[in-house]
């Protein structure tokens, strides 16, 4: 195995240094995780990205999640071309919102009136102003391990990067703030119980990742997200799901589809804008008629609702209303799987595999993983050598343990396959 090249990578990051805190624009780029050098793109074409030195690989990070159909897909790529030659930005309405709102609401139609923002980060925050500000209350509840962007009350015990990096809580945070976010472990419905049981009046809102993606991917176990309903619904409480994720990738609908909850609140981003900068944040009407102009909750943006971001979105959910996809998407990422499964059972490396749709995660740990503890017994050195073997091999995963492996609809059999087969000779000298 000769290992590849990444001098200019390497020039590019030292560089980037120089002007960029740590080289890069979101933390976990950095590869602080796994170590070395984090690989600079130059190119990206269906379920390949290309380096600044040459290298190719198969990619499974897809932007963290939004390229669902690949990299510049032609369709949505001509239509981008389409918008951007008639302006890039009015600051007035047009027809294009409109338009994401409607195929977004058939997909979910828990969302009754929708507001877009520009990434998933603003979509939580602005939810959860909006659920204070409807219900007159401070409190929020939230998930250990659950990441729902950089939000100040939700950045505490926080999954994804946050995590890598050990501050979960990040400094910068006031005590002021923390004070109001309760945050509990997953899947244990009794401690959501127990809370609002003492404090129910005072919390405006439960949010969740319906199926944690950021602490790498963890089911909800069987009843919990019932029970959050159940129980929000009797003490008034907002229940928030965060679909960021999970929107468009797991299923058209989401998991609120496959668990047939209908939440109160829903936080979408990565996949509706087709990769570019969107998120947006919906639910009951009631609800949302609190938000300015109707309402007296604020909550504005310059460039959202951008006419060539919307577009992207457009394409890519239109793309996405033909249910084949997801059923291809389900057979791919079960071949990948369940083919890295069994390569761990027959090299006899502990593993714990997780899935939905086409979201997955292997666990290098013995045990099952149910919440965020037990994601942490992870053995993070053994996901480092993975992570690099499979680079080396030219098989590109998330350079962190806590994250998700996302396949694309134009992954083939035969580069999951390959995966596999890399897999395997990688988990060899484990
Ligand atoms: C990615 C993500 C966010 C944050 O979205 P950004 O666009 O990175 O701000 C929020 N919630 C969940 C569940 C996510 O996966």
């Amino acid at each position: 195995m000769s290992k590849i090249i990444l001098e200019k990578s390497k020039n590019a990051f030292d560089k980037a240094q120089s002007f960029i805190p740590g080289g890069v624009n979101s933390p976990v780029r950095a590869f602080g995780a796994v170590g070395g050098t984090p690989i600079f793109i130059k190119s990206g074409a269906g379920c390949r990205l290309t380096d600044v030195d040459g290298n190719t690989y198969v990619d499974y990070v897809g932007s963290w999640g939004p390229l669902i159909l690949g990299h510049a897909e032609p369709r949505i790529v001509k239509k981008i071309h389409d918008a951007v030659a008639n302006g890039t930005s009015y600051g007035a309405p047009t027809e294009t919102e409109i338009q994401l709102a409607q195929l977004i609401q058939e997909a979910m139609p828990s969302i009754e009136r929708v507001r877009m923002v520009n990434s998933g980060t603003e979509a939580t925050m602005s939810a959860i102003r909006l659920a204070r500000g409807f219900t007159r209350r401070d409190a929020v509840i939230k998930f250990e391990g659950c990441y729902h962007g950089h939000v100040d009350s939700l950045l505490i015990q926080a999954g994804s990067g946050a995590t890598t990096l050990g501050t979960p809580t990040s400094p910068g945070i006031p005590q002021d703030f923390v004070k109001h976010t309760i945050s509990l472990p997953y899947n244990d419905i009794d401690a959501v119980n127990e809370v609002c049981a003492r404090r129910g009046k005072e919390i405006a809102c439960i949010i969740v990742e319906a199926v944690a993606g950021n602490m790498g991917v963890v089911l909800p176990k069987k009843g919990y997200l019932e029970g959050l309903r159940e129980i929000t619904k009797k003490h008034g409480i907002v229940l928030i799901f965060d679909e960021v994720m999970t929107g468009f990738r797991v299923a058209h609908g989401g998991v609120q589809s496959i668990y047939n909850i209908t939440p109160d609140l829903t936080t979408l981003g990565k996949i509706i804008g087709g990769g570019l900068p969107v998120g947006a944040y919906g639910g009951k009407k009631e609800i949302m008629d609190s938000i300015s102009p109707v309402g007296p909750v604020y909550q504005a943006g310059t460039l959202s609702g951008n006419p060539v971001a919307m577009t992207a979105g457009i394409a890519t959910l239109e793309i996405l209303r033909d249910s084949a996809i997801y059923k291809t998407l389900e057979e791919k990422s079960k071949r990948l799987a369940a083919g890295m499964e069994q390569a761990c059972r027959d090299a006899r490396v502990p593993a714990y595999h997780t899935r939905i749709g086409s979201m997955l995660c292997t666990f290098f740990t013995d045990r099952p993983v149910t919440d965020y503890a037990t994601a942490m017994k992870s053995d993070t050195k053994r996901y480092a050598k993975f992570f690099h073997g499979m680079l080396e091999r030219g098989f590109y995963f998330a350079p962190s343990q806590f994250e998700a492996v996302f396949v694309s609809t134009v992954h083939g059999e035969k580069e999951i396959d390959a995966t596999v087969d890399a897999f395997r000779d990688v988990i060899k000298d484990f």
